[in-house]
């Protein structure tokens, strides 16, 4: 698949790194930056409010924290379950925002991977109640590749899911998908927003 630049957006993952870090991101031209963890990401966005940055949420979300996340975060891309709907819509109303939202689609076949994602097969409903949802946008899915296996074949898929929900929310286009590990699978699959950490900011602690 031959892929335009323009159709790409980097999103630097700042996890474990300081706001400082953002910011000098920020000066270098990036536009995007993802977290994924709300305590983190909530003082870092703050710390760095003066800037242009859209503020992508990456993690696993908690309905205890849509209030949170809804303040700062521009693009939630781990809606997993209908019951995080609700909560995340009702906390985006409560501050007159709106919610860019992608689904997080689990492409391990394993039971329960622990890193979120909802089944194939519920994904359907899940882009319906988001949909509905008055302060969420539907626009896309994503994914994180399975720990084994061909990364490529998992992004096929997801390209493929993401196919089925373009044709019910023609808005719905965004595939985030590729990490430092696997970005060239990701592309080829046609990934239009790419979560890349250790290989612009260096290697985390493996508490990251
Ligand atoms: C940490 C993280 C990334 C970035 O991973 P790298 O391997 O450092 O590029 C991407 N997506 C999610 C959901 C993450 O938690």
């Amino acid at each position: 698949m031959s892929r335009r630049p323009e159709d790409i957006t980097l999103l630097v993952v700042t996890k474990t790194y300081p706001a400082e870090d953002v910011r000098l991101l920020a000066e270098l031209g990036v536009t995007d930056v993802a977290e994924n963890r709300d305590q983190e990401a909530k003082q870092k966005a703050a710390d760095t409010a003066d800037l242009p940055l859209t503020w992508h949420f990456v993690g696993q979300l908690q309905r205890n924290k849509a209030r949170s996340v809804a303040r700062y975060a521009d693009v939630v891309h781990s809606v997993d379950r209908a019951r995080l709907v609700a909560p995340l819509s009702a906390a985006a109303e409560a501050v007159d925002r709106d919610l860019s939202v992608l689904l997080q689609v689990n492409l391990d076949d394993a039971v329960d991977t622990g890193r979120g994602g909802a089944a194939v097969a519920d994904l359907m409903e899940l882009a319906a109640e988001v949909a509905a949802a008055d302060r969420l946008d539907l626009r896309g899915v994503m994914a994180v590749a399975p720990r084994t296996g061909d990364p490529g074949a998992a992004f096929a898929r997801l390209a493929s899911v993401s196919e089925e929900i373009v044709e019910s929310y023609p808005g719905a286009t965004w595939i985030s998908a590729g990490m430092s590990g696997d970005l060239e699978a990701a592309i080829t699959n046609g990934a239009t927003h790419l979560r890349i950490g250790s290989a612009i900011l260096g290697h985390r602690p493996s508490t990251g």
